[in-house]
């Protein structure tokens, strides 16, 4: 999917063309630094590793470092919280930046500082418009702005209003600074844009010092100038904002970092705005910003997803310069495919039936061998008990079976796995006719699942013994919403009206393997048949098992691919 553009070099994309042709023509004297600049307003999602793992990996691959930035230009939306949980997913997705982490906010006086300058220079002035009136000026895509009357004071008193702007002389939103550039600009953020505002609000690293505030596109790229950042990767709509951040720069006269924009990841059956998820987790319409249905980073660590799998994924995705939207079956794949490779196997049985073996010998137990992963010699074998009072899943037994059903009816013989070949002899069903129980019988000639006589069963069941079972929480998920682009509705209808009311399934009473409540939150395991699972981060325990499926064991890209290639 990567960037066919013509400059490209085989097997890289546009951007690290680029960075190669300028490590070629030593424009920067080999240097390769970039940064990841987060607004601390939210939690990072599945988009930002796509940033992260271009940012962090092209400095990597040049011996060059990646600056973690925190972007907290806008005191209003900022919080700590936010700060703390970016560089927790960062970290955990496998990317250190050492002591390169910085806040925009450290450059204020900075900023102020060149503010100043530019106003000395006659290339910002004091706009004492407001709302409306600043709207109107500005003019539209068809028709040029007008300049504002405040767009020729002299430079003494913009100075004077500057400073007492920032004295805290005047109310929010009475006064700004604004770049003089051209009204008439085709280019909408090069009409006299706003580049200082007046607002009275705590900061959650500056408190209360600044009564004044540079905006983004004033902030950015002088940071980046101020970090010797020579490769700044934006996405694509920063595209129209490049000749601004160009024009500062330049202004100033201070280092020009180089931006190239990329486009967003885009994800079917989510959304990927920050502002949206920042509605979902304030409406309660998910349990947090952690709730294994989010995209975000702490979401999909919480469903089980390896940062592997992530990373795997987001250089497959590639960047590229058109936008697109990526499928969430393509994710999960790489999810499946690392989780098949390194996830052990247990038996848990989500939905009990009862069975008794009624040849089996009250009291006896035979432990049985299991393999831990098939895929992985080295993961070794387990015991698993087997005794009298076992459970199967309720959906593996059905009593009017047609031909086609392969799994336990009465007289159908099939395998339990790893243990003894069991016929079904008799139904036990409650007063309102609920099958409440079943009766088999065992062959114990058939030890460790064997025949043994050559014949064949069409199934093998997983299953849990009664006596050693443990009780758990067991978490089904599906979709966050049941349409593919929630992002847009039908007229009449909210985005969060697509919600899936489906997506969380709690199963209470789960069977399973009692070495399961023994591992560590965060664990990820294969219930055989089932998918793969992990133990909750924060709810599970020995007392309290939890578990999240992260995937079913159902690939449903790599079969649509397999399609497309017959
Ligand atoms: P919002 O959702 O409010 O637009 P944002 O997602 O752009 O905010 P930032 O904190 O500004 O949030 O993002 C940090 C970095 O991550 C930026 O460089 C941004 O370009 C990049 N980024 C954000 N979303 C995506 C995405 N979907 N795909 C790739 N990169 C992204
Ligand atoms: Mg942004």
């Amino acid at each position: 999917m990567s960037d066919a553009s013509e400059t490209s070099r085989p097997g890289l994309d546009f951007i690290r063309t680029q960075v190669k042709l300028d490590n070629e023509s030593g424009k920067h004297d080999g240097r390769v630094f970039t940064r990841f600049p987060p607004e601390p307003n939210g939690y990072l999602h599945i988009g930002h590793a796509k940033s992260i793992c271009l940012n962090f990996g092209i400095a990597a691959e040049n011996q060059g470092h990646c600056n973690l930035r925190f972007d907290d230009t806008n005191p209003c939306k900022e919080e700590d919280e936010y700060v703390e949980s970016i560089r927790e997913d960062v970290k955990w997705l496998g990317f250190d930046w050492g002591e390169n982490e910085f806040f925009t906010s450290s450059y204020f006086d900075q900023l102020f500082a060149w503010a100043v300058k530019l106003i000395e220079d006659g290339n910002v002035y004091v706009c004492d418009l407001q709302g409306d009136d600043v709207r109107k000026g500005r003019g539209t895509l068809t028709e040029p702005g007008t300049n504002s009357p405040y767009r020729d004071r002299s430079v003494a008193e913009n100075l004077d209003l500057f400073q007492r702007m920032r004295a805290g002389e005047f109310p929010d939103g009475t006064r700004t600074l604004r770049a003089k550039i051209d009204m008439a600009s085709p280019n909408m953020n090069m009409r006299d844009p706003m580049i200082y505002r007046i607002l009275h609000a705590h900061h959650h690293r500056t408190g209360d010092a600044w009564c004044i505030y540079p905006m983004y596109d004033f902030a950015h790229g002088q940071s980046d100038s101020i970090e010797g950042i020579t490769h700044s990767l934006c996405t694509l709509e920063f595209e129209d904002h490049r000749p601004l951040y160009d024009w500062f720069v330049e202004k100033l006269g201070i280092f020009a970092p180089q931006q190239m924009e990329f486009a967003r990841l885009n994800l079917n059956y989510t959304v990927l705005s920050k502002r949206k998820l920042l509605q979902l987790v304030e409406g309660n319409l998910v349990n947090g910003w952690d709730d294994p249905r989010m995209p975000t980073i702490s979401g999909l660590r919480r469903r089980g997803y390896p940062p592997d799998a992530i990373r795997e994924f987001c250089e497959a995705v590639g960047v590229a310069k058109a936008d697109s939207t990526v499928d969430m079956a393509w994710l999960q794949h790489f999810v499946r495919q690392h989780l098949n490779k390194t996830a052990p196997r247990y038996m848990a049985v989500l939905n009990p039936l009862k069975v008794i073996i009624e040849n089996f010998p009250e009291g006896q137990v035979d432990r049985m061998e299991a393999v831990n992963n098939p895929e992985d010699p080295d993961a070794g074998t387990r015991e698993v008990a087997f005794s009298k009072v076992i459970y199967i899943e309720r959906d593996d037994f059905m009593e009017d079976a047609p031909k086609k059903f392969f799994r336990l009816s009465v007289g159908r013989e099939v395998r339990l796995r790893y243990a003894y070949f069991v016929n079904c002899t008799e139904v036990i069903k409650d007063a309102n006719g609920e099958i409440t129980e079943l009766r088999c019988t065992y062959d114990p000639a058939s030890k460790g699942g064997n025949s043994p006589d050559g014949r064949k069963v069409k199934a093998t069941l997983h299953w849990a013994s009664a006596d050693h079972a443990v009780d758990a929480t067991v978490r089904l998920y599906d979709h966050l919403f049941s349409v593919e682009n929630p992002n847009k509705v039908k007229d009449g209808q909210e985005w969060t009206d697509t919600i899936n009311p489906d997506s969380l399934q709690i199963l209470e009473g789960c069977k399973l393997e009692p070495a399961l409540a023994e591992l560590a939150p965060g664990e990820r395991v294969q219930f055989e048949r089932l998918g793969y699972f992990c133990a909750d981060n924060k709810d599970h325990s020995a007392g309290t098992p939890t578990f999240n499926r992260t995937v079913t064991l159902r690939d449903a890209w790599a079969k649509e691919q397999k399609k497309m290639e017959a």
